[in-house]
């Protein structure tokens, strides 16, 4: 999963970043409108959290101008603005949902969740393969109801490819689901995280095998 968020306090910025990234959430950070538009233009995203004052403007301006480029991912508004006419504006120009700062990172954590669910591309939020269920939202894995212990890394992977099982996903889609834009890629980490990746789901019994295809990505199979 993978998260826009459009924040100019740095501390809140890099702490959300954390909080989200041990929910197996990839984050993209930005402190100005401008590159915001630019990076939904560049990328798919599930959602964005957006707070309104900002270096280069209104952040609700954002709202209206993402809509017209028909694009309907979940917007949550962060912000210190919350009186009651300020919420309502928020609403009103768009806005999945308004939280008021300060607030707990749990708090967010559930109304993230809580506009994912209303996804119609994550309805189905729990990823079946072989002997394994993926629940995405709450990063966790099990083989035959029995907990899976898994670096966050190899969790989104794994995810990744059981999400499109029985089909080639390229390299860049997988790196896509592991790594923001300002992560530094190494080109043989995915393949690193494979193959430990593998190595667990036959001790584990996940009843999958993941094949590589050479130059292309990597292609989970039922057994
Ligand atoms: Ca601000």
């Amino acid at each position: 999963m993978r998260i826009l968020l459009i924040e100019d306090e740095r501390e809140l910025a890099e702490a959300l970043s954390a909080a989200l990234g041990k929910h197996g959430i990839v984050t993209d950070h930005t402190v100005i409108l401008a590159d915001a538009v630019e990076l939904t233009r560049q990328n798919r995203y599930d959602a964005i959290l957006l707070d309104r004052r900002l270096p280069d403007g209104e952040g609700l301006s954002f709202i209206p101008e993402l809509r017209l480029t028909g694009k309907d991912t979940p917007i949550i508004v962060m912000t210190a603005l919350n009186e009651p006419k300020e919420r309502i504006e928020g609403l009103d120009l768009g806005a999945d949902d308004y939280l008021g700062k300060p607030f707990l990172v749990e708090e967010l954590m559930a109304r993230l969740r809580a506009v994912l669910r209303r996804s119609p591309e994550l309805a189905e939020l729990k990823i079946t393969a072989g002997r394994m269920v993926i629940d995405p939202l709450h990063l966790s894995v099990t083989v035959d109801a029995v907990p899976l212990d898994l670096p966050r890394r190899e969790l989104l992977v794994l995810a990744a490819l059981a999400r499109r099982k029985e089909k080639t996903v390229l390299r860049s889609t997988l790196e896509a689901a592991v790594y923001n834009y300002e992560e530094e890629i190494q080109s043989n980490a995915l393949d690193a995280h494979i193959s430990r990746l593998r190595k667990r789901l036959i001790d584990a019994g996940a009843g999958v095998a993941i094949h590589n295809i050479r130059g292309v990505g990597y292609l989970m199979k039922e057994e």
